[in-house]
């Protein structure tokens, strides 16, 4: 049966009582959506079987597919693991609140339904303050994915939290869009040297600066459902719009170039095309169907602009998405690549 979604519009999440309201569904087991600085996210109480459950059959998320737990403290991890690593410590000291996922030995108190069955659990603090009341408030670690469709490009504003899932959860609290856009690093600190799951805004350097050496354990594939990978998640297909999803990789006047000769293409067969392109590149395809990605060399506006560019061109009925992949893959450029790879039907180098 469709729910209520309740809308809490909020400007400042410690004068305005909708945050206690929120914090109060999550107590009793509901589900709340919630702006986190990486994406929104879909929040249940973590240790509650239930309402765990809901976030899974509202997302339509395979179960395989472990959440991440958002606290407020790291104190609050002694909940949840057996011990913080030494390793883990440093890191949260350097990087919490903000976008680091860390993989611990979970407790048998966090239930299989919350971590997919894996021994471990990953945890984060967000640095988003409507993101830190809830958690405070409602005095529980969250459980809490993307608030979108599993499959779909992860949300960084309420809008697409509404169109996703709305009717299929209690509430969502609007904070306006969220400042990084991309999900957040995930590391695993079980194994030596710890390992790199998902990238994100902090890097592998940011990392070994304050750890020594960590490896790589993700690459930039769609794996099939049946393999095992060390984190799920990265496994199904991701951040697909309902239109065909073309990158071109290279050199800015090289992918231009390309571009063109595509547009050109796809207009004689009457494909309605959208374009996700650099700045520099925008001028040469004046059109309501281009959404800029930023300056090529400022990947973070790309990280900013990716999955809003493709629920934009989506929404305006494209048959097709270029995407140009001209930008800057150094730093969080590395973390958009990897994204728009795994949400491409078509990568084309130049
Ligand atoms: P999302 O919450 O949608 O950002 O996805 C969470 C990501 O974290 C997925 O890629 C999961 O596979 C990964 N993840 C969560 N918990 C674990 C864990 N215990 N071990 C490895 N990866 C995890
Ligand atoms: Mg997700």
């Amino acid at each position: 049966m469709a729910k209520n979604t309740k809308i809490f519009c909020i400007e400042n999440p410690f004068l305005d009582d909708q945050i206690l309201e929120a914090a109060n569904i999550i107590r009793n087991g509901g589900t709340v959506a919630f702006p986190t600085e990486t994406v929104y996210g879909l929040g249940a109480d973590a240790l509650n079987k239930n309402a765990v459950f809901h976030i899974f059959e509202a997302k339509g998320r395979p179960a395989d597919n472990p959440l991440i737990v958002h606290v407020d403290s790291i104190k609050s991890c002694l909940k949840l693991v057996k011990n913080i690593p030494e390793k883990a410590l440093l890191l949260m000291d350097e990087f919490w609140p903000g976008p680091l996922t860390i993989v611990m030995e979970r407790k048998e108190s966090v239930p299989d339904i919350t971590t997919g069955g894996l021994d471990t659990v990953a945890i984060r603090m967000p640095e988003n303050s409507f993101a830190l009341e809830l958690i405070r408030l409602s005095g529980k670690p969250l459980a809490a994915p993307s608030a979108n469709l599993s499959g779909r490009p992860s949300p960084t504003s309420a809008e697409h939290v509404i169109s996703d899932l709305s009717g299929k959860i209690d509430a969502i609290v609007d904070g306006g869009q969220v400042s990084i856009g991309l999900e957040s690093t995930v590391i695993d600190v079980t194994c030596d040297p710890p390992a790199i799951l998902r990238p994100g805004k902090i890097s592998k350097e940011d990392i070994e600066e304050h750890v020594g050496e960590v490896k790589i354990a993700y690459d930039d594939k769609v794996h099939h459902e049946s393999e095992t990978v060390r984190s799920p998640g990265m496994k199904y297909t991701h951040y697909s719009p309902d239109s065909t999803v073309i990158l071109v990789e290279g050199e800015h006047e090289k992918v231009a170039c390309r571009i063109k000769e595509l547009v050109n293409d796809f207009t004689l067969r009457n494909a309605k095309t959208g374009l996700l392109i650099t700045e520099e590149a925008i001028k040469d395809f004046p059109s309501d169907m281009s959404f800029s990605l930023g300056k090529k060399d400022k990947p973070e506006q790309a990280a900013k602009n990716l999955f809003l560019g493709l629920r934009y061109l989506d929404g305006k009925g494209t048959d097709i998405i270029i995407v140009d992949g001209s930008f800057d893959s150094n730093g969080i450029g590395m973390a958009v690549f990897n994204r728009v790879r795994k949400a491409a039907d078509m990568i084309i180098k130049v």
